[in-house]
């Protein structure tokens, strides 16, 4: 793995390891898919995706990745767990689907296709990564003057503790132990402010409410768990 790659092996490990069961809708991708169509709605709802050259960076195994494919966008999906792309190209046969699947770090993809993409997605992932703000920078430079961007991630609450890291990983037993690390949950302020360096404008924020008994997901303006926002790149 690059040296400069902006990216934690360790994590990328554990991911991996959460391959083979990425597309089971009852694994531990669980969260994941109960949100899925609400952050799909909300890129969908606020970008023009039709013919839209779109990123999904730290795809995972897919499952924004096809819904954004599904939605008429011509999209390319990056990350850095080999199996996890494995899983991703494998499941294009289920969807018959067209994903560009890449085995690539959010670096190296700024590097050699800047201002390439009208829209790029970055979710549930900016938490795991060494250096956030470099990461806002390389989603910058991904993107076309005038694209926009769609981020989510866990806010740096008590809230946010309770719901992601003691009720999902150690009473309800959905995600592994050791999936989240709070000191890298980040405030709606501290990525604003990265997004202000970067040349990003905020345009909405919204929060993303999840019942893990009810498995119901919605969007809300209470932000303390999980949220997802969209800025515009300016020119
Ligand atoms: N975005 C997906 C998966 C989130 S899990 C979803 O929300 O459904 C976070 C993913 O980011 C993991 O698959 C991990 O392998 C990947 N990742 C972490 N750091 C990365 C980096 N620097 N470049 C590319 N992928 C990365």
């Amino acid at each position: 793995m690059q040296a400069n790659a902006n990216v934690s092996a360790e994590e990328i490990a554990r991911f991996e390891k959460l391959a083979s069961r990425w597309w089971d809708p009852d694994g531990e991708s669980r969260p994941l898919h109960d949100l899925n169509p609400v952050r799909a709605a909300y890129v969908s709802g606020r970008a023009n995706l039709r013919g839209a050259r779109v990123v999904d960076v730290g795809c995972g195994g897919g499952l924004l990745s096809e819904a954004l494919a599904r939605a008429g966008g011509n999209v390319t999906a990056i990350d850095l767990g080999a199996k996890l792309i494995e899983i991703a190209k494998l499941h294009l046969f289920e969807s018959n689907l067209s994903v560009d699947y890449r085995v690539q770090s959010s670096t190296e993809l700024a590097e050699t296709e800047p201002a390439s993409f009208d829209v790029v997605c970055c979710m549930e992932m900016i938490e795991h990564v060494p250096d956030p703000a470099a990461l806002i920078r390389d989603l910058s430079v991904m993107l076309k003057p005038g694209g926009q961007l769609f981020l989510s991630t866990l806010n740096r609450t008590p809230a946010a503790f309770g719901a992601a890291i003691v009720g999902a990983e150690y009473l309800m037993r959905l995600l592994p132990r050791g999936t989240h690390h709070y000191a890298q949950f980040l405030k709606p302020s501290e990525i604003a402010g990265m997004l202000r360096r970067f040349n990003l404008e905020l345009e909405d924020i919204q929060g993303l409410a999840y019942n893990p008994l009810t498995r119901n997901a919605r969007l809300t303006g209470n932000t303390a768990v999980n949220y997802v926002l969209s800025a515009r790149k300016l020119a």
